[in-house]
Parts: C-alpha cells; sequence; structure tokens
C-alpha cells in the first residue's frame, strides 16, 4: 500500500500490520474463490460490443440488448460460449436471424447455423434482463437516507461482467464498444471512450451514446450513471472530467485537480502519450473497491472526495490513488496481463507510477520514506513470503496480494536502480510500444527490456519474480586497528526451501569515519561473506544497502553511538529511520529522548519526524514526553501534529501531557491533532474524558470528523454511560460513518446487556456495506453469544456478497468458542497473520484494544481512500 504520512506505524508494529491486512482481506474479499488462473483457449475473437442498457430503479433491474461481433479462430467451431450469471435471455440471433441457445449457471451457448471456418465473422444480438448480484450494483435512497443521489455503476474486475452481461469475460480479449444507455433525464452517464451524443427518449428520458474505438478487455468496460456533478479540466485539449454524487461536487477539485499534471508527467516519462481519447474519474457511493482503472474511465470511492478543509490536512492526500489508476491505463489497459497470473503486470506497475508521481510531486524524501514503509508492510506479512509474484496456483488469499502490488513496485524500483533510469524507461517505451493493445505475460517485459538494454535480466526476474520471498540479511562489522580495515559480515538467514533461494543483489556499504563518508558498491550472494574496507579510523557509521534500495530485511546491531550519529548524520530518510526505529527500544536513555526529540522537531523529511515521534511514545518515560510536547509546540504541519499527538496517548499519568490533550482536543490548528487527542484521552482515562468526549459528539466539524472520533474514543474510554448517546448515534438515518463509531464502541459497554446485542444484531440486514460490516464485527469483538441466531439468519440470505460469507463463520466460530485471554493477547502480539485474532478474539486488555482501536478508525479513513491496491471483490 502507499501509505501517506503516519502509515500503518504504531505501537505493536505487527499488529498494525496484520490488522491492516485483516482489514484489506475482509473488506476487499481476498478470501473468495479463485478466479481462472490460466488464459483460456479461444474459439473465437470478441472484436467489438454494442451494449444497450436501460435500467428498472425499483426493481434493480438491468435490460440488455447486446450485439456482439465475433471472428470464428477455431475452424470447425458450431457453437458460441458467452459468459454470463444470474440472467434471464430472452432471445438471441446470430446475422439477424433467430438462433438456438441453451444456458448453464455460468455459460450462455449459442448455436451457429453450420460449423464456421476460421475468419467467419458473426453479429451475434443477444436480449436480456436481470436483477445483478454483483457487477451492476444499485445505489438509491431509502427511508432512512432520503436525500441520497441515486446512482448505478459497474464494476468488472475481475471477473464480474458477466453477471449483468453475457459476454467472453476474461482478459486475453480485446474488443471495441459502443454504449447506450437510456437514463432520466437529469442524470449524467460515464461509459469508455468519446461521448458521441445525448438524445431524447421515452418519459422524459434521455439516451447517451459513448464510443471506444480502441480496443480493450471486458474486465474494463464500465457504465456509470446517476445524479451526479461534474467539474471540467484537460490536458493538451483532450478532455479530463472529473465526477461526483451531485452533493459533493464542491469536493472534485480539492481532491482531484492534479489529475491533468499526472497524465503530463507519465506521459513524458514513459515516452509513450496517454493513449485514450478522454479521461473521467467517477467517484461513487458505496463503491467495492477504492478504485478501478475501467480504459479511460476510472471509478473511485467517493470516500476519496475529502471534505476540503480536511483534504489539506493529508500530505499526499488522494494522490496514491489517483496516480496509481492513472498508471494503470498504460500498465493493464493499453497493455493487458494475458492471464491473473500475471497480474503484477497491471498493479505492480500501477503501485511504480505511484512512486514516480510522489518523487516528483513530493520530492524523493517523501518517496523514499513511503518505500520504506511499503518495505516494512510487505515483510511483515508472512503470508506473503513463500509465493512467486507469478503464480497460477492460487489459494484463497487470490492473486491480488501484497505480492503484485507492494512487491511487484518495489521489483519495478529496484530494476530501474539497477538498470539507471534512462536504460529501465528505454525498456519500458519499448514493452508499451510493441505491445500495444496486448495481451502480455512476464516474459514479454524481460525481453523487451533485454532488447532495448543489451542487459540480460533474466537472473534478476528468476529470483525476484518467479522466486518468492527476499533476502533476510544479518549483518554485523569489526574494525581492525592493525590492517586499517572494516570487515563487514553479511549472511542470508532466510530458510532456503521451496521457491525462496540465495539472492544476488547489488548492495552500496557507506563506511564513515573522521573524514567522512566513502561508499562501496558491493554484489552480496552467498549464504555468508565478509566484506573488507579500507578505514583510516574506526568507523562512526556503517550502513548496509544505504537508502533502503533493496527489498529485503537487516539484522545490524549497532551501538548506541553509532544509531545517534546515524539518526544525526545519515543522508538518507531511511537510514534515519532505520535509527529512529533502534533508538526508540532503547528505554529511559535520556540521551537517545532527546536525539529523538531533535529529529522529531527538524529532521528535513516528515516521514523520520514522525518516526521520531512515535518511537518516543514507545520509548515512554517523563523525557520522552517533555520531548513529544516539546515537539507539538514547534509542529506546523498537520502529518506531523497528528503524529505527535497519538503518540502522547501512550503515557499514563503524566499529568502535563492530559493537560495537553485536553486543550489540543478542544482547540488546534489541526482536526486530525484534535481527532486523535480525543482518541488518547479515551484511551488515558483521563477524570475529565468523558465530559470532554460527550461534549464534542454534539460539536460541528468537516463532515463530523470529530464526532465520529469522540464516539469511538467513548468505546474505548469504557464508560457505561456513554451507553444511550452511542445507541441513539448508531441508529438508521444517522450518519454512516458515526453510526459505524457508534457500533463498534456500543460493542464494548455493557457486555451483558442483551439489548445492545439485539440493537446490533438489527443492523445486519441493512443493505448498507458499511454499517453490515461493522455490526458484524462489533458482534464479534462483544462475544455474547446470544447474537450466533442473528448471524445465522445473516448466512442464509442471498443478498450476501460471497466474500462476507466466511467473515461471518468466524465470528460465529468466535462466538461459539471465545478464546483464552492469554492466547488472544499472544497472537495479537506476535508476528504474523493474526486474522482470525482480530476478528473475533474478545481481549480484555484495554490498552491493546485501544490501540486496535485507533488503528480500526485510521485504517477506516484510509480504506476509504486507497485505490485498487485493495482489490475488487471476488466471486
Ligand atoms: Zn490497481
Amino acid at each position: 500500500m502507499t501509505l501517506t504520512e503516519t502509515g500503518w506505524r504504531c505501537g505493536a508494529r505487527e499488529v498494525v500490520r496484520n490488522l491492516a491486512m485483516f482489514f484489506i482481506v475482509t473488506l476487499c474479499g481476498f478470501g473468495a474463490s479463485a478466479d481462472e488462473p490460466y488464459a483460456r483457449s479461444k474459439d473465437y475473437d470478441l472484436q467489438h460490443s454494442k451494449v444497450v442498457l436501460k435500467f428498472d430503479l425499483d426493481q434493480k433491474k438491468v435490460m440488455g440488448d447486446v450485439t456482439h461481433t465475433v471472428s470464428i479462430l477455431k475452424p470447425g467451431t458450431d457453437k458460441l460460449s458467452f459468459d454470463s450469471v444470474g440472467l434471464q435471455i430472452q432471445s438471441v440471433s446470430v446475422n439477424k436471424s433467430s438462433a438456438k441457445f441453451e444456458t448453464t449457471d455460468s455459460k450462455l451457448n449459442v448455436s451457429l447455423p453450420r460449423a464456421a471456418k476460421a475468419g467467419d465473422k458473426f453479429e451475434v444480438e443477444i436480449k436480456y434482463e436481470g436483477q445483478p448480484k454483483k457487477g451492476l450494483y444499485f445505489i438509491l435512497p431509502d427511508k432512512d437516507y432520503p436525500n441520497r443521489p441515486k446512482q448505478v455503476w459497474t464494476q468488472g474486475e475481475s471477473e464480474d461482467t458477466r453477471y449483468y452481461l453475457p459476454t467472453y469475460d476474461y482478459p486475453n480479449a480485446r474488443l471495441t464498444t459502443e454504449t447506450v444507455v437510456t437514463v432520466p433525464g437529469d442524470w449524467l452517464t460515464i461509459s469508455n471512450g468519446k461521448l458521441i451524443g445525448v438524445t431524447d427518449a421515452a418519459n422524459g428520458q434521455k439516451t447517451w451514446t459513448w464510443k471506444e474505438s480502441q480496443p480493450s478487455s471486458t474486465y474494463l468496460f464500465t457504465v456509470v450513471a446517476g445524479e451526479l456533478s461534474e467539474v471540467k479540466d484537460s490536458w493538451r485539449n483532450m478532455p479530463v472530467t472529473y465526477y461526483a454524487p451531485k452533493d459533493r461536487g464542491d469536493r472534485l477539485s480539492p481532491n482531484y485537480s492534479r489529475t491533468p499534471a499526472m497524465i503530463e508527467l507519465f506521459s513524458t516519462t514513459l515516452g509513450v502519450d496517454y493513449p485514450w481519447e478522454k479521461y473521467s474519474q467517477a467517484m461513487v457511493d458505496d463503491f467495492v473497491a477504492g478504485g478501478m482503472e475501467n480504459s479511460s474511465a476510472t471509478t473511485n470511492t467517493a470516500g476519496s472526495l475529502r471534505h476540503p478543509m480536511l483534504a489539506t490536512e493529508y500530505l499526499e492526500n488522494q494522490d496514491g490513488l489517483i496516480s496509481h489508476e492513472l498508471g494503470h491505463q498504460w500498465f493493464g489497459d493499453l497493455v493487458t496481463c494475458k492471464d491473473w497470473g500475471n497480474i503484477w503486470l497491471n498493479e505492480g506497475f500501477a503501485t511504480f507510477m505511484e512512486t514516480i508521481w510522489g518523487e516528483r510531486h513530493f520530492g524523493k524524501d517523501v518517496a523514499d520514506f513511503d518505500r520504506w514503509e511499503s518495505s516494512r508492510n510487505w515483510n511483515g506479512n508472512r503470508n506473503l513470503y513463500a509465493k512467486p509474484i507469478v503464480r497460477h496456483d492460487f489459494d484463497d488469499s487470490g492473486e491480488f496480494d501484497g505480492n503484485a502490488y507492494t512487491k511487484g513496485g518495489w521489483v519495478l524500483y529496484m530494476l530501474r536502480q539497477q538498470l539507471g533510469s534512462e536504460q529501465f524507461y528505454a525498456g519500458l517505451k519499448r514493452y508499451l510500444e510493441v505491445n500495444r493493445g496486448k495481451n502480455v505475460v512476464t516474459a514479454d517485459l524481460s525481453k523487451a527490456m533485454e532488447e532495448a538494454t543489451h542487459t540480460n535480466v533474466d537472473q534478476f526476474f528468476d529470483q525476484w519474480v518467479y522466486g518468492a520471498g527476499a533476502p533476510k540479511y544479518e549483518v554485523s562489522y569489526a574494525y581492525d586497528e592493525a590492517k586499517k580495515q572494516v570487515a563487514l559480515t553479511v549472511k542470508q538467514t532466510q530458510k532456503i526451501e521451496g521457491r525462496v533461494g540465495l539472492f544476488r543483489a547489488p548492495v552500496e556499504v557507506e563506511i564513515t569515519n573522521g573524514t567522512g563518508p566513502k561508499l562501496y558498491p558491493i554484489v552480496v550472494s552467498k549464504a555468508a561473506e565478509t566484506f573488507t574496507f579500507p578505514s583510516e579510523s574506526a568507523a562512526l557509521m556503517v550502513l548496509f544497502d544505504k537508502g533502503n534500495q533493496v527489498l529485503k530485511t537487516a539484522e545490524f546491531k549497532k551501538e548506541k553511538k553509532e544509531l545517534l550519529f546515524q539518526l544525526k548524520n545519515a543522508s538518507e530518510a531511511a537510514d534515519r529511520a532505520d535509527a529512529a526505529v533502534a533508538l526508540g527500544k532503547l528505554t529511559k536513555e535520556d540521551d537517545a529522548a532527546a536525539a529523538l526529540g531533535d529529529a522529531a522537531r527538524n529532521d528535513k523529511s516528515v516521514g523520520v519526524r514522525n518516526v521520531a515521534a512515535q518511537s518516543l511514545g514507545e520509548m515512554g518515560g517523563p523525557a520522552a514526553s517533555k520531548e513529544l510536547l516539546e515537539s507539538l509546540k514547534e509542529a506546523k504541519v498537520p502529518w506531523v501534529r497528528n503524529q505527535i499527538v497519538q503518540s502522547l496517548g501512550g503515557f499514563k499519568d503524566d499529568p502535563a501531557v492530559v493537560a495537553k490533550l485536553e486543550s489540543v482536543a478542544k482547540e488546534d490548528s489541526s482536526y486530525r491533532a484534535r481527532a486523535a487527542a480525543l482518541q488518547a484521552l479515551g484511551r488515558l482515562k483521563s477524570p475529565k474524558a468523558y465530559e470532554t468526549l460527550t461534549a464534542m459528539v454534539s460539536s460541528e466539524s468537516p463532515d463530523g470528523f470529530l464526532r465520529n472520533a469522540s464516539l469511538r474514543a467513548l468505546g474505548t474510554l469504557g464508560d457505561d454511560k456513554a451507553v444511550p448517546l452511542l445507541a441513539g448515534w448508531a441508529k438508521p438515518g444517522k450518519d454512516l460513518d458515526s453510526r459505524q463509531a457508534a457500533i463498534s464502541s456500543l460493542a464494548r459497554l455493557q457486555k451483558d446487556n442483551k439489548e445492545i446485542t439485539e440493537q446490533i444484531a438489527g443492523y445486519l440486514a441493512e443493505p448498507h456495506a458499511q454499517i453490515r460490516f461493522s455490526s458484524l464485527f462489533a458482534l464479534g469483538t462483544r462475544g455474547d453469544a446470544s447474537a450466533i441466531p442473528a448471524l445465522e439468519a445473516l448466512l442464509k440470505r442471498d443478498d450476501l456478497s460471497i466474500e462476507m460469507a466466511p467473515m461471518i463463520k468466524q465470528q460465529i466460530a468466535g462466538l461459539k468458542k471465545p478464546k483464552p485471554k492469554e492466547a488472544a493477547h499472544a497472537a495479537m502480539g506476535e508476528e504474523g497473520d493474526g486474522e482470525e485474532d482480530m476478528g473475533s478474539s474478545p481481549s480484555g486488555d484495554d490498552q491493546k484494544l485501544s490501540h486496535l482501536e485507533q488503528l480500526v478508525q485510521e485504517m477506516n479513513e484510509r480504506l476509504k481512500a486507497i485505490e485498487g491496491r485493495l482489490p475488487p471483490a471476488k466471486p
């Protein structure tokens, strides 16, 4: 994931990472049945589809009429098979004559009049209707939310287009499209390609026609329609448009206006201009992923439309999401993975393109720090380690995993570092030009790289892409006074098994002594090696892999003296961040606290400032709190104030800290810092916390930001007096984010009060996914077995997204057999997946819980904004 400022860093790092993974898994449906791993053999080539759609909003029904132009590939083909799930097929004609057809659970098979020859062309028209369970979604007002703007939108990836359109639904086909969609007269529509025209239709409706003249795959087909606001922008005279639900049009520019600058940067960096006729981004409510890169017409979650007053409080705001989806317009849309086993060619590149924008717009320090965090994130998820990036044996976790995204992005970064920018981009240009409009496998990339650069990259691809894992180094050094040299011993300690081998990696070692720093490039390839470097005097600092250029973990024990030097003097943000983390583990060392305080105030990297503040929080003690309070005085930007305040939340029984938190909660330049202070007060259970939090629930702030923080903090505080207030905010009709906060807090109070359990269980049947999810997890946390029948009833509903079922089962299992307290704690503190533990174990440990609570809030915020790195929902 691209992390903006604070990342998932927090006290217990493993917990944080695992929680992050847990949420991604649960909210985004990793845990669903596997997609077809290999590309299909094809009887025909689908060349063009004219898709005519109408909607019945009352019945949430789609009425479709699609005409496919196909060209036969396999001689003797007498039947055309289309993917089609749950649709009622009314008629099929082939070349305008009525045709025989049959349907199965997943296919529509159409008989041809005769066995065809290769190259024969047919026009197949299919009339159908259906109430899609996925693929196409209706977002409509209801009695509790009567003012919701109406929206209808599609989401194809990975294999969901077939739920609303009978078609060839696998990436290894490319077709042009014409979309004709009839909607109420005051709606707007968006589809792939150019808008051809809007004409009047019956009953005051309008018919919109869009045409895409460049072929792309069916999972990239899109229709968005609804009561929307539009903002028009442009890039080199090409239309660039942004859409929001009509009540939030004022949020488009504050969040999206950097898009044309990104298009320009990517076009010039890649040497291949943006390839489509327009670029639109439509933000819709209740979107099932963070974002989706449909060709020329991205759809993103409306959660990315931050309130303008909050948008400025996030350093990179939505740029990770926007640049990721834009990057896909080249990597994914123009050049498309042939099968899901090569999905990293889409997702790794899109993740890498985030880095390109980050480096240019926010600068090297910010991009370097994001990479430092993403490396810790990837390394912290042990489910990824043993699996290669390219694989065709998907398990339950599916193919849209941290290997396709985070590691894929890292691999491209490392390749650029190793080849040099000029060579690397020459290779990419060749890859894009040769494969433009085609489907690709990984070999197409390595071949283009080698052809353009004359550098053989086979070994690189073998270890990083087809092989699994990353090196785990153990590093130490000694100075030999007599020989005047530093001997650096490097061991690779990863277990050599399965697809994990020894790694060969170029690494830079920097040795600093009294005369200054010197850089030595080495290549590490053996299980254990010792390298020697000349040094006139003992080293003040030795850096292994300066600047963190290789995806790895490195255990390199250093003395405090060297860490202090490194925090102050290392030139790269990643090395200073490493030192800050290590120093945070030295409790009761005042000089370490002072150095971290200095870094928290003065480091030129915002990321390092935040790591230093966080380390002070972990360190604890009066020296650390003094440094944090001092740092808060000087911190100007919200993304640092927020972290400092969060860190202050760990200091129990420190009146100065509590007083400061009280005052920040009531008044501060940053809403994020105020929200963090509210959380911290709940966690510290300060005497006035209840009063402050309840007062803040009725305060006004952008999007109820402070209210929602207070509602969450009341759960952490654990004072049962808050039950009526929380019960009120949990009710239908209230803002969905407030409800979510109230539900999760309510779950933690009066645990033997069955009425609360009943109230929460009553929300399981609501249509709002957000509320269903929070109620589901709230019941798991609550640990009241009386919720089991409601959960079992939920399991039987037919409107359940498939990815939800395993989560429900997990909560039920947890409620039936609560874990012993100690085991639950151990699981939470341990490195590892921890997914099950997070979901279901009721834990009595306040500190851990409040910690999690805070993370949940961060995750919620983040999830709304993170893109497609969050994989789309799966069948
Ligand atoms: Zn993506």
